[in-house]
């Protein structure tokens, strides 16, 4: 394990009104060690997730959604993941991207 910190990004799958609506996507990735996992997440209906992919065009945001290590590598470089985990929340994926 490297001292990068580990980064976070969570967003919503469903559309607001879904009774899924707060079953969200949560990824977890080391940016040194190029490692990520993946998770559902629960999220309050009342908590607003920031869209990183917002300024995309519909296209480009499409492609990202549909392959995740393309996502992380995104998001990765934007450097917009937060919250940062503590360090002892260590990964316990070894997926790469
Ligand atoms: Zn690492």
């Amino acid at each position: 394990m490297c001292l990068e910190p580990v980064r976070t990004h969570r967003y919503r799958l469903h559309p607001p009104g879904s009774p899924m609506f707060e079953r969200c996507a949560g990824l977890a990735w080391c940016s040194g060690c190029r490692i990520y996992e993946d998770d559902v997440v629960h999220v309050p209906c009342g908590e607003t997730l920031p869209d990183a992919l917002a300024p995309l065009p519909a296209d480009a945001r499409e492609r990202l959604l549909r392959k995740e290590t393309a996502l992380v590598d995104h998001l990765d470089r934007l450097g917009a993941a937060s919250p940062r985990r503590r360090r002892s929340q260590a990964l316990t994926a070894s997926r790469t991207w």
